[in-house]
């Protein structure tokens, strides 16, 4: 896992290494200064000369200068360095996302995916940039104060390491009892995330459902009982601080007694007054230290859930790839089913044995009763997932032989649930082709029927500011402007009224390419050259709209129940 998201330093490497050395050069200033200030204390009771006294105040003039410009340099380094790891993780997550098929969505959802490439990915980055200021600094400080400590201080020193095992253990037990709760938490922001996802794109339905007071409902319980985990996790790791201070001030208070009977007793000889002044500061530093270390410790293990998850993506891989060399055209608009059939991932069974076939520049037809196995046809012409058994041949080679961008750019498909993005009419025509002028995108505009709507009219997020037809017939004009080799309209006149819907499937009739158009409506499919009637998941029966009025059954059904409808 850590493999995989190091991948993403890349051109951050170098900030990555010079932040940790700018930490390590300001920590060692940081500890020689109060060895320096010791001197500078003794010679000031020695009543030393004016200019050696000059002389020390100059030298720790100098490292405290040295030791704040190292300092300035780490934290740019370290923000540059974690931003910038923080960026290529987030570009490489949504590049992982962008190879995902149907398959891999099913498994991670879009609100958690949101989650994932925003507050773990924050996390993740908030945990490298204390990393790389302590991994080295932490324990250089820790030693180094050590060290000092018993340069200067001698056997006082060892007053240190008495304290140190018990808030060692202090540490531990903090550690221990709050990551537990930290890690609750994470599963907790992700559901308040999915619930804010829900209700802002579902707010229609919300508001329809007058569901606005109890979801506020809901989600205020969600955000009180997150607030009193947070505090309860919180109070846990505020110990750190009682445990820190008790211990310096234990220590303090016995390296002063046992350093003052100590001056007393030898008259100044084993330690004196600015060695025990330097004794305390590097006392200070080095169980300040461990004290980051720790937080450090718990913050890593927190975000080790967000890196989890962020791996769990990036590591992913996809279902549906395309093959090596394939074929990147489409030569011709033929369709060939030989023997399909379909499970999903979650196991639900949608064809059964469905072998048809459509010559170029056909128009077949498919209709049937909701769930019948009509869409599921499209996502596996557009290999959004590859059939279970049988397989499907385009333009004579079977699909799995191109490229998936070859394939897709070839083939033109219009769902039920269209589709747009925020941004002007003309922007989400061009989707389609972006080289396309204004003469092809009015063009295409005019065989769907949504010339009306005018090139600059914006388009609101997901279209909402549109009609459920016009929303549909944008789709179409958007799919035409790929000039496909085959159209698939998956349901896509359902919005559209009666007339409109004629009128578009005559103009499509000029349009060569193979069509398929699939819809409950009969009239819709009447007029092609073969319709293909579909039953629980399996091909009822298949011919013109003559032929399947006489020997289809559920045809013949549809169809009356649709006349008397219009009468
Ligand atoms: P139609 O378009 O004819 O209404 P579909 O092809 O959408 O029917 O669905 C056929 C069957 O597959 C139905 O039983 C439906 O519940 C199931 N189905 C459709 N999409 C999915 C999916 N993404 N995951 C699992 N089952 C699905
Ligand atoms: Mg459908």
């Amino acid at each position: 896992m850590f493999r995989t998201l190091a991948s993403s330093i890349r051109e951050y490497k170098a900030p990555s290494i010079r932040a940790p050395l700018y930490v390590s050069l300001e920590t060692v200033m940081e500890c020689l200064i109060p060895y320096i200030a010791a001197g500078l204390v003794n010679s000031l009771m020695l009543n030393a000369s004016p200019s050696s006294l000059l002389r020390y105040g100059a030298v720790l003039c100098a490292a405290a200068m040295m030791s704040l410009l190292c300092g300035y340099l780490a934290a740019c380094e370290c923000s540059l360095a974690s931003c910038g790891f923080a960026r290529n993780l987030r570009a490489d997550l949504f590049r992982a996302v962008q190879r995902f098929s149907s398959a891999e969505l099913a498994n991670i959802t879009p609100s958690s995916l949101i989650t994932r490439l925003t507050t773990d990915i924050d996390n993740v980055q908030d945990a490298y940039m204390m990393l790389i200021r302590t991994v080295i600094r932490g324990p250089l400080m820790v030693v180094f104060s050590c060290t000092m400590a018993f340069v200067t201080g001698g056997r006082t020193a060892l007053i240190f390491i008495y304290v140190l095992p018990f808030l060692c253990a202090g540490l531990y037990t903090i550690a221990y009892f709050a990551i537990p709760l930290f890690r609750k938490l994470f599963v907790k922001y992700d559901r308040l995330n999915s619930s804010v996802q829900e209700n802002v794109s579902g707010v229609r339905a919300v508001k329809a459902f007058v569901r606005g007071e109890s979801e506020k409902a809901r989600f205020t319980q969600g955000v009180v009982s997150l607030c009193r985990e947070f505090t309860n996790a919180e109070r846990i790791v505020a110990l750190n601080n009682p445990l820190m201070q008790m211990s310096m001030y234990t220590a303090t208070l016995f390296i002063l007694y046992y350093g003052i009977y100590r001056v007393i007793t030898t008259h100044g000889l084993a330690i004196n007054a600015g060695q025990i002044s330097a004794l305390l500061v590097y006392g200070v530093q080095m169980l300040g230290s461990l004290m980051r270390m720790s937080m450090v410790f718990v913050g890593v293990l927190m975000a080790r859930e967000s890196a989890v998850r962020i791996a769990e993506v990036l590591q992913a891989q996809p279902v549906i790839t395309s093959p090596v060399d394939g074929l990147r055209e489409v030569a011709c608009g033929s369709i060939e089913f030989e023997g399909v059939s379909f499970t999903y991932p979650d196991g639900t069974r949608a064809l059964e044995d469905v072998s048809f076939r459509v010559d170029d520049g056909q128009t077949v037809g498919v209709t049937g009763p909701a769930g019948s196995g009509k869409s599921t046809l499209v996502q596996l012409m557009l290999r959004l997932y590859d059939t279970t058994e049988g397989s499907v041949k385009i333009g004579g080679h079977d699909i799995r032989s191109y490229e998936l961008e070859g394939l897709r750019k070839n083939t033109g498909a219009v769902f039920q649930t269209s589709l747009l993005f925020s941004g002007t009419v003309r922007d989400n025509l061009k989707w389609g082709n972006s080289d396309a002028n204004d003469d092809e995108l009015l063009e295409a505009a005019k065989t769907a029927c949504i010339d009306t709507l005018g090139l600059d009219t914006k388009v609101e997020q997901g279209g909402v500011n549109l009609s459920g037809g016009q929303k549909q017939r944008m789709c179409i004009a958007r799919a035409l402007l790929k000039k496909p080799k085959i159209l698939m309209l998956d349901d896509s006149l359902s919005a559209v009224d009666m007339h409109t819907d004629g009128l578009i499937r005559a103009r499509l009739k000029e349009y060569h390419c193979t069509k398929v158009i699939i819809s409950q409506r009969i009239k819709t499919v009447k007029g092609a050259d073969k319709i293909i009637v579909m039953n629980n998941g399996r091909i009822e029966s298949v011919g013109t709209h003559e032929e399947l009025l006489a020997s289809s059954e559920i045809y013949r059904e549809m169809d009356s129940l649709q006349h008397e409808a219009e009468i």
